[in-house]
């Protein structure tokens, strides 16, 4: 793997306290990403905004405006995220697909050719910038854009289940699962325009338990324990 892209749902920054940040996980995952880009590896990243808000969070506001709060939801996070990675001896840029002042730069192919370049870290603020879209979506369409080999996907669970392992202790976990399988089954990986786009664009998925001990700089070397999507 040469240049990945490492999806963190915004509930996995806020640890057990479900809301916010939680400083010793993110830094958990700084000094793994560490182990990686010292080695070269190019990492995007894309994070959700659970943590604070979701668009759907409230009946009484228009949509289009719950969902801006929510990309702004996701700029927070990664302005978070991007520090703690600084603090933790890496280089780092947050890009968006919307002028944010000095918070971010404007998304652009060769801005990303660029910091990668020079070891960056780079993370995709914002979402796909426009409502009624996911971050699993903006995390689909990034690593298409980016040519990543692969997209990372940090969860709660350790894997892609047959049935949600909380409710269902029989619940069967698969090592390997194609696209077109979580489509018609509609697993829960990423929602229904991620997938499809993944599907379209051959983009393999590994999916993983973020809580696990240092799940993903062993996902990336080989070390795999989670589910594989394949296309
Ligand atoms: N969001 C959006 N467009 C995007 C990405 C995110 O409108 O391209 C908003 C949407 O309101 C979403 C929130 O940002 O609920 C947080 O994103 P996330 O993907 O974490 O939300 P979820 O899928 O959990 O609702």
């Amino acid at each position: 793997m040469k240049r990945i892209l490492l999806k963190l749902s915004g509930e996995a920054l806020a640890g057990d306290k479900k809301t916010g940040f939680d400083e010793a996980t993110v830094m958990k995952v700084a000094k793994q990403v560490k182990i990686l880009v010292d080695e070269g590896i190019q990492v995007g990243i894309v994070i959700g905004g659970g943590n604070f808000w979701r668009g759907r969070s409230s009946e009484n506001i228009n949509r289009e405006k719950a969902d801006q709060i929510g990309m702004l939801a996701t700029l927070m996070n990664c302005i978070y995220v991007s520090e703690i990675f600084q603090s933790a001896g890496m280089m780092t840029q947050v890009l968006t697909p919307f002028e944010c002042g000095g918070f971010s730069k404007l998304y652009s192919h060769e801005r990303v050719g660029k910091y990668f370049a020079h070891n960056f870290v780079i993370f995709f603020a914002g979402g796909t910038g426009h409502p009624y879209f996911s971050t699993d979506t903006a995390t689909v369409l990034r690593a298409v854009e980016i040519e990543a080999d692969v997209i990372l996907l940090a969860k709660a669970v350790d894997g892609v289940y047959d049935d949600d392992p909380k409710s269902n202790p029989n619940a069967k976990k698969y090592d390997e699962v194609s696209i077109q399988e979580v489509i018609d089954k509609k697993l829960a990986v990423v929602d229904m325009t991620a997938s499809i786009m993944c599907m379209e664009n051959k983009m393999p998925m590994l999916v993983f338990g973020l809580n696990q001990e240092n799940s993903i700089v062993n996902t990336v070397k080989g070390d795999f324990t989670g589910t594989k999507v394949t296309v």
